[in-house]
C-alpha cells in the first residue's frame, strides 16, 4: 500500500543549528567558541585550565550543519525536513524535534519570533515553512482526498495540558493505551479540522498564546516545558479494482526544554521535581533515538513508558517513520560545556 524506502538506512536524521553571537553576548566580549571544518562538522574549542579544562579542541560530524548564517528557509531545504513531510503525506509517522538548552534558538527555529501571524517574513519558522510545502504536496495528488487534523498540546511536570482548548487548559489530561490505535493517545485532546494553511496557521498561533497566559517569566517557564504540535494526514484514493487505499500518516513537531535542566538539580521542592522530570524525559528520548540508529538494539527493551513525552512520541520512535533532530546551540564561549553537551547527547543519537 505504502511507497518503499530504505527505512534501515535513514530513519534519523541529525543536524546541528549554530545561531548568532546575541548583541548582548557581543558587548559582554563573549567570542565564539565553534568553528567549522565543513562537511557536517562542528569544531569546539579546548577549554584552557579550570576545572574540566585542559582538553583538547573537540570534533562532532553530524548529516548537517547549519552555520549562524543560515536563514530559516535553509533549515527547511536542507535539514531533511520536506522529506519527513513527504513520508507523513504517504502514511508514515514523522516527528521533528529541537533539542538544545535555553536560549540556543529551538523556539526561533520552529516557530520564529513571536506575532508572526502575517504578513509572510523571512524569520516565520520551520513550522510555518513545513505547513506551506504540505499543502503543496496535497494539491499535487489530484488523486486523492486527504484530512488534515491538528492538535498542540504542552508536558509541564510529566502533566499534559492542552494548548487549543481554553475550557480544559491547565487542567491535565490523561494520557492513555488503546489498544485499537496500537499506542499512546491523550483523552480528550481537541483537535481541529484544518481545510486550509490559513486553519494550521491559527492552531500554531492560539497554541503559543495559550502557552503564554498567566506566565510571567515566558522564558523561565518555557525552559522547563515540552511542547507537541501534532498534523494528522489522512487520505482515501481509489485503486484499480475499486478498493480504497487509506494512509495515516502524521507529524510531530516537537519543542523540547532547556537541555541544560538536566544538571539543575541543587535546588529543592517542587524544581527538584520538576529537574528530575525534565532530566527522565530527555534522557529516555536519547535511548530511544539511539535504539533506532543502532541495529543491535533492536528488539532490546526501549523504555518508552517511562515518560510521557516518549509515550506520545512513541508511535513514530518506534514505527516506520522518520525523525528529525536539531540540535541548537550557542556558539558563544559562555556557553562552552552546553554546547559540548548538546553536541554529545547530538552525536550519540547517531553515529555517522
Ligand atoms: P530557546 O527556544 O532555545 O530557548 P530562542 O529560540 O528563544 O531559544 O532564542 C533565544 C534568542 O536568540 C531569541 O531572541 C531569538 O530570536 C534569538 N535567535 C535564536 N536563533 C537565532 C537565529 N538563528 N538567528 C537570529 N536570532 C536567533
Ligand atoms: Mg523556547
Amino acid at each position: 500500500i505504502i511507497a518503499s524506502y530504505n527505512q534501515d538506512e535513514d530513519n534519523i536524521n541529525v543536524v546541528v543549528r549554530v545561531r548568532p553571537l546575541s548583541d548582548k553576548e557581543i558587548k559582554a566580549g563573549d567570542d565564539m567558541v565553534v568553528q567549522f571544518p565543513g562537511n557536517g562538522q562542528v569544531m569546539v574549542d579546548a577549554i584552557p585550565g579550570g576545572p574540566g579544562g585542559g582538553q583538547k579542541a573537540r570534533l562532532f560530524s553530524y548529516n548537517v550543519v547549519f552555520e549562524p548564517a543560515a536563514t530559516q528557509e535553509d533549515v527547511l531545504q536542507y535539514s531533511g525536513m520536506k522529506r519527513l513531510i513527504e513520508m507523513a503525506v504517504e502514511g508514515f509517522r514523522c516527528t521533528c524535534f529541537c533539542y538544545g538548552q535555553t536560549g540556543s534558538g529551538k523556539t526561533h527555529t520552529l516557530t520564529g519570533p513571536p506575532g508572526l501571524a502575517v504578513p509572510y517574513s523571512d524569520d516565520h519558522g520551520l513550522v510555518f515553512r513545513s505547513f506551506v510545502y504540505l499543502f503543496q504536496l496535497l494539491q499535487e495528488h489530484t488523486g486523492r482526498t486527504f484530512v488534515l487534523k491538528a492538535s498542540f498540546l504542552e508536558i509541564y511536570n510529566e502533566k499534559v495540558i492542552d494548548l487549543l482548548n481554553p475550557g480544559t487548559c491547565r487542567k491535565p489530561l490523561a494520557v492513555r493505551w488503546s489498544k485499537k490505535a496500537r499506542g499512546f493517545f491523550v483523552e480528550n485532546l481537541f483537535t481541529v479540522d484544518c481545510e486550509e494553511l490559513d486553519d494550521l496557521m491559527a492552531v500554531l498561533e492560539e497554541g503559543i498564546r495559550n502557552r503564554s497566559v498567566g506566565r510571567h517569566n515566558m522564558n523561565d517557564y518555557s525552559s522547563r516545558s515540552h511542547t507537541i504540535l501534532s498534523v494528522h494526514i489522512t487520505s482515501e484514493e481509489p485503486s484499480e479494482n475499486g478498493v480504497f487505499i487509506s494512509r495515516f500518516g502524521k507529524i510531530n513537531f516537537v519543542d523540547l526544554a532547556g537541555s541544560e535542566m538536566t544538571k539543575k538539580t541543587q535546588s529543592e521542592g517542587k524544581t527538584l521535581e520538576e529537574a528530575n522530570n525534565i532530566n527522565k524525559s530527555l534522557m529516555v528520548l536519547g535511548y530511544c533515538i539511539a535504539s533506532l540508529s543502532d541495529p543491535k538494539r533492536k528488539g532490546t527493551h526501549i523504555p518508552y513508558r517511562d515518560s510521557k513525552l516518549t509515550k506520545l512520541l512513541a508511535d513514530s520512535l518506534a514505527g516506520n517513520g522518520v525523525t528529525l533532530m536539531i540540535a541548537c546551540i550557542s556558539p558563544a564561549r559562555s556557553n562552552i560545556f552546553e554546547t559540548i553537551n548538546t553536541l554529545r547527547y547530538a552525536a550519540r543519537a547517531k553515529k555517522i
